[in-house]
């Protein structure tokens, strides 16, 4: 296997890579950065495990995008908007929340179910200081396809009852993407949060 060599742009110590990733972490001085193209230090966090998680854990990178979203027009069969009405903070018409993008490499129902869950339970957890030798998966979407990913999101969420929702005009936007290590646990059926 071809081990990547690089340099930390901030400490200068030698970070090596056996995996395809576009995160790389430094553990000498806690700072990560990305290379997709040029040579990025990025802001991100790491969740802390629940006390009480199995053992069998791993960190799954996500991309987590501070977006606003106006709703302009909308019809919906027997109500409201279903999950975003809920979900928005702020007006009736609209307002913040975090849409959360799988960031490592996913199929389509895999990543719409991740994207969906986070998403919609928006997540709480208490950051950690380092990843504690846990293994993390690697990142495999860049920040601009997750923030180009949001929109996907959005109607996916909404169009999960089928038949329900018939028209929605509304406009995002997105303010800041931050990779957000969420914590997770192998189990028989795959993966469930460990947080
Ligand atoms: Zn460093």
């Amino acid at each position: 296997m071809r081990v990547l060599q690089i340099k930390c742009p901030r400490c200068q110590q030698p970070i090596y890579s056996k995996t395809k990733d576009l995160a790389f972490y430094c553990p000498h001085c806690r700072t990560m950065h990305v290379r997709d193209g040029g040579v990025h230090i990025i802001d991100f966090d790491i969740a802390e495990f629940n006390v009480n998680a199995p053992q069998d854990r791993v960190y799954m990178p996500f991309w987590r995008l501070f977006s606003t979203v106006r709703i302009d027009q909308s019809q919906v069969a027997g109500g409201t908007l279903f999950k975003l009405g809920r979900l928005l903070k702020g007006t009736a018409n609209g307002g913040n929340l975090f849409i959360y993008v799988p960031a490592w490499h996913t199929e389509v129902q895999e990543f719409k179910r991740w994207a969906m869950d986070m998403t919609e339970s928006q997540p709480m957890y208490s950051l950690g200081t380092d990843f504690a030798n846990v293994e993390r998966l690697p990142t495999a979407v860049t920040r601009e396809e997750a923030m180009r990913m949001a929109d996907f999101v959005i109607v996916t969420m909404e169009a999960e009852r089928p038949g329900t929702l018939q028209y929605l005009r509304y406009s995002l936007q997105v303010h800041d993407a931050r990779l957000v290590y969420l914590p997770f646990v192998r189990g028989p059926g795959g993966v469930t949060p460990g947080f």
